[in-house]
């Protein structure tokens, strides 16, 4: 699978890093760097717990 970030609508809010650390990192600037674009499916639970946890709607997964 992969991450998708819509750069538009990400405000680096950091919800995201909160529920998957291993995937996500708010860098000092304000931007939200993605550590593993390509998650295995055994992550696919913590994603979409990330996912769903963006006020901004700026995560998705795709297949
Ligand atoms: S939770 Fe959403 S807005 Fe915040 S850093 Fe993650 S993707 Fe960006």
């Amino acid at each position: 699978m992969r991450i998708e970030v819509d750069r538009d609508k990400c405000a680096g809010l950091g919800m995201c890093e909160a529920m998957a650390q291993e995937f996500f990192e708010v860098q000092d600037d304000g931007t939200m760097l993605v550590l593993d674009e390509h998650p295995g499916e055994e992550h696919r639970q913590d994603l979409t717990a990330a996912v769903d946890s963006c006020p901004v709607l700026a995560l998705s997964l795709r297949d």
